[in-house]
């Protein structure tokens, strides 16, 4: 059973400020964490690992500092980390990112041949949740999105059931592998990393790809293989606290018609 984690390394958005100037997110001094969603990915992957045994490999693109985020992926109990960076791959639109993970993901399909291929429902600072389905999509793989169940996986019979998360519940899906998930936080609860995969994550030595490394089409890759424009970034605007009504020790009959007085002239749509 070979997996393969799709991880970004994500600034913490608790400390995300934006620059007005130049309309880019200010990276520096900020701490980066790894995208939350894709932890959950990590740990569905080492669950079938110890279930089925096999490998698990976590895949990063990004800067060589995105390194401690495969780092911190192996420290769970992964087995090997690939970081994705070259000065090529900078200015990447989400065409370009998938693009670029899906040439790396064929080749370590060519290579050693890949069972599941996880990715987080979206990234906390991207936030675009397309990079997953554009990595499914290039590689020609069933998608699953919004998985919070891995029900059954069978592997003689290529086959995986899993449940998504619908606004009214949940819908259940049969699938043939190797396929690519998304997965959101329900999945599963992130187990604490023992202290030898601690030791082992921090002295693990991490395979560096470059865009010789990969099959590219350089007109794919980087700012010129992106189309995407983006005309402003802004924060959106603070919201107002709602107006407390009722003071304490206040009587509720009290608040009450302090309430209805607020409502009045507030026009009233009858139910048709
Ligand atoms: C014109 C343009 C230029 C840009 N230039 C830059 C730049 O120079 N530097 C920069 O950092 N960003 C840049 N970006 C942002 C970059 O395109 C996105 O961060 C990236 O494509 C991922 O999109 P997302 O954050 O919306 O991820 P989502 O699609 O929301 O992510 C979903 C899942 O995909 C996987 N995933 C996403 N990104 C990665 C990754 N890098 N490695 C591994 N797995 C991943 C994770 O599992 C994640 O949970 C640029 C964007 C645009 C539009």
């Amino acid at each position: 059973m070979h997996s393969v984690v799709c991880v970004k390394q994500v600034p913490d958005t608790s400390e995300v400020s934006i620059d007005p100037e130049t309309n880019t997110i200010i990276r520096e001094g900020v701490p980066s964490i790894i995208n939350p969603y894709d932890l959950h990915g990590v740990e569905a992957a080492l669950q079938l690992k110890d279930k089925y045994g096999g490998k698990v490999t976590i895949l990063t693109m990004g800067p060589p500092q995105a390194e401690t985020a495969i780092k911190r992926a192996l420290s769970f109990g992964a087995d090997k980390g690939i970081l994705l960076s070259d000065r090529a791959f900078a200015g990447s639109d989400t065409l370009a990112t998938s693009y670029i993970i899906a040439q790396a993901i064929k080749k370590i399909i060519e290579e050693e041949g890949v069972d599941l291929i996880f990715c987080g429902k979206q990234a906390i600072d991207g936030d675009t949740a397309q990079v997953g389905p554009g990595i499914a999509k290039r590689l020609d793989l069933n998608q699953l999105t919004y998985v919070i169940e891995l029900d059954d996986v069978n592997l003689d019979k290529e086959e995986l059931r899993i449940s998504r998360k619908l606004e009214s519940g949940k819908e259940v899906v049969k699938a043939q592998m190797p396929a690519l998930l998304t997965v959101v936080k329900d999945l599963n609860e992130i187990r604490y990393a023992s202290l030898p995969d601690m030791i082992k994550g921090a002295k693990a030595e991490i395979e560096m790809w470059g865009k010789s490394d990969i099959k590219l089409d350089e007109s794919k890759i980087g700012l010129s293989g992106s189309p995407t424009q983006v005309g402003r970034i802004f924060p959106p605007p603070q919201r107002e606290g709602g107006e407390m009504i009722s003071e304490d020790g206040e009587e509720p009959t009290e608040s009450a018609k302090i309430l209805v007085e607020k409502l009045v002239g507030i026009e009233v749509i009858p139910n048709k």
